[in-house]
């Protein structure tokens, strides 16, 4: 296992597939999208089993494919074949939407996939379509039974906005009275490709609280695992859990173990830096697996404590999360 200069392992890869999306999310993307990467500027599936390969050894043992949205890329399940027999590799786990996963279920549950994390922000359609700009709200909900059905673990992501859809806190924590389902509310961080759309956020993890304790005074805490970005609870009697992630305080750095590989190829080591090494450009100055594992870790001894020292180096950007990987 490798550690960074802050002591902490590094095992868990986040690799955007792509940058495209089928859904224009108000926190991700603004309404005409983003100026996607040409083709040949993303990783080739190759390429992205080469780095897993490569950070498999080093000691990384789970992966979460993310993106954009990774169903809208052509060949995904071919790849996710592949990857899924690297040895090293301990689990896998996949971030979508859901506007096109469910026809794949079946096979993500022959491949071995860990858990799938769908991304629901509201369980209105009106609410839904104003969100996410598309109207396809049924599409997701079909997911998500698919899932169910199917006994996938799943994470139901909401990222909660003033205006948009704090009414919906109490139904998607109600989903977790007969499923067995982790609903994870998130702070908006100001990633969305136009900058921050608040000058403060009013919906910290803590306002997050106050507000299910508020509707639930008998939330139970649970203990949060290792490494975990979420602050866990449980409303009693119910089957699944409530997840709190403090994505923009950053609360959780001092244990994280996650690295991201963008859709073009840039590795980064924080959320919150611009990304610290071009490994696409290593790739295709035909670097050897020793040369790309020295520059691995050569850039993990230089890791910055947190997002907010990551923040601080950086140059002020607007950046999507379809391009991060969230
Ligand atoms: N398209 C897939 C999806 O939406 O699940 C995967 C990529 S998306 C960038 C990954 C996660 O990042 C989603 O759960 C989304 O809600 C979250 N996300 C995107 N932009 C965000 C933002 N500005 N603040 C907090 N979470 C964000
Ligand atoms: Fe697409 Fe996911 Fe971003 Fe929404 S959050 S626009 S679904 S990449």
């Amino acid at each position: 296992m490798i550690f960074d200069n802050h002591n902490r392992p590094i095992t868990y890869l986040r690799l955007a597939v792509t940058d495209r999306c089928n859904l224009r999310c108000f926190y991700c993307m603004p309404e005409e999208g983003i100026k996607y990467l040409p083709k040949h500027q993303l990783l080739t599936y190759e390429e992205m089993l080469r780095l897993v390969r490569v950070l498999a050894r080093l000691g990384v043992s789970k992966v979460r494919i993310t993106g954009g949205e990774p169903f809208v890329r052509n060949g995904l399940m071919e790849f996710l074949e592949q990857m899924a027999a690297i040895e090293g590799l301990r689990d896998w786990h996949i971030t979508t939407n859901g506007v096109l996963t469910a026809p794949h279920v079946p096979d993500l549950v022959r491949l071995g996939v860990g858990s799938v994390n769908l991304s629901i922000d509201t369980l209105d359609r009106e609410r839904f379509r104003l969100i996410t700009r598309r109207d396809e709200l049924p599409a997701v909900q079909g997911t998500l039974d698919a899932l169910l059905e199917q006994q996938v673990p799943v994470k139901l992501n909401a990222v909660v906005m003033e205006g948009k859809n704090t009414e919906d806190i109490p139904a998607l924590a109600e989903l977790t009275r007969h499923h067995p389902v982790e609903v994870r509310f998130i702070e908006e961080m100001p990633f969305n490709g136009e900058g921050s759309h608040y000058p403060v956020l009013t919906w910290t993890y803590q306002r997050i609280l106050d507000e299910l304790q508020r509707l639930y005074p008998n939330l139970q805490k649970l203990p949060d695992p290792a490494h975990s970005t979420s602050y866990l609870y449980q409303i009693p009697g119910y089957q699944g859990n409530i997840g709190i992630i403090a994505a923009f305080s950053r609360t959780f750095c001092g244990s994280c173990n996650r690295i991201r590989m963008t859709a073009q190829g840039t590795l980064k080591t924080c959320l919150y830096d611009s990304g610290v090494l071009d490994v696409r450009a290593l790739l295709r100055s035909g670097a050897t697996d020793d040369e790309l594992t020295a520059a691995f870790l050569k850039t993990f001894a230089h890791r910055p404590k947190n997002g907010f020292e990551a923040e601080q180096q950086r140059a002020p950007v607007s950046e999507s999360m379809s391009t991060i990987g969230g």
